[in-house]
């Protein structure tokens, strides 16, 4: 489980999501699979916020380690989209 803190940390992850663009696709609010389309690989990320703070985590290796890997990031982005339409929804 990583915290997500300032962009520039996770830059090198955010530029890889964007070029590998693997597919992500939401289990439930916070449960994404994501896929390499070119392996065929998926790795779960979760997405969780304590304490005013978001923390995320990926079953691959360099998430397993702690590393904001692409899967992470990809699905980072879906889950933050998400929770704004969802804040957006909730007036
Ligand atoms: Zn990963």
């Amino acid at each position: 489980m990583i915290q997500l803190t300032t962009a520039a940390k996770l830059e090198n992850a955010i530029n890889k999501a964007r070029t590998v663009k693997p597919r992500v696709a939401i289990n439930k609010f916070g449960h994404y699979t994501v896929t390499n389309k070119t392996t065929g690989a998926t790795y779960t990320v979760e997405c969780v916020k304590r304490d005013g703070k978001r923390f995320a985590s990926c079953t691959c290796k360099a998430g397993m380690r702690g590393n904001a890997c692409y899967h992470l990031m990809a699905a980072v982005s879906a889950h933050l989209q998400l929770a704004a339409e969802r804040a957006a929804l909730n007036f």
